[in-house]
Order: C-alpha cells, then sequence, then structure tokens
C-alpha cells in the first residue's frame, strides 16, 4: 500500500519540531491502521503517529531541540570538512 491509497488521513496540524504547517504524510503501516509516517517538509523532521506526545505534540516536544524555519539556513555543517593537505608527489 502507498500514501496514495486509502482514505484520507488527518494531517498533523503542525511540525512538533518547527511548528511549520508544512507536514504531509509520508507511509502508511503496511498492517493497516496501525500507524502514519509523517514528514514535516521544512526541517525534514519526521514522525511516526504512535510516537509519545513529546515527539509529536508541539507543547510537549522538548524546548532545546525546538527550532524555527529561519534557524534552518544557519545551522552549521556537522562535520565539517577539514583543511585539504598539502599535495604529495606520486609514489
Ligand atoms: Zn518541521
Amino acid at each position: 500500500m502507498t500514501a496514495a491509497e486509502g482514505a484520507p488521513a488527518q494531517l498533523p496540524g503542525a511540525c512538533p519540531r518547527c511548528r511549520a504547517a508544512t507536514v504531509q504524510e509520508l507511509s502508511r503501516s503496511p498492517v493497516p491502521d496501525v500507524w502514519t509516517l509523517y514528514l514535516c517538509t521544512t526541517c525534514r523532521y519526521a514522525w511516526r503517529s504512535t510516537e509519545p506526545a513529546e515527539n509529536t505534540d508541539p507543547d510537549r516536544y522538548p524546548e532545546p531541540f525546538r527550532m524555527t524555519p529561519q534557524q534552518l539556513s544557519h545551522l552549521a555543517v556537522a562535520p565539517s570538512i577539514p583543511p585539504l593537505r598539502e599535495s604529495t608527489p606520486d609514489t
């Protein structure tokens, strides 16, 4: 079964992490009506409908891990790219 099959699901109103309304259904459980997987297309956070409230509810999501869509373009690149080594003659 793909996400396009079956009855349309009620999408969460906001992403738990960034609170953007850009939530889409990503997948459904192979056994019908067990869980639905959602994806925030703004911050790429994904969660299953059966996860605890601190993973699915924007008001219960842990504050240290919350972010705004504006922060996304300022995130550090990890891991950082080390300086290139000086070239050496082929051996
Ligand atoms: Zn998000």
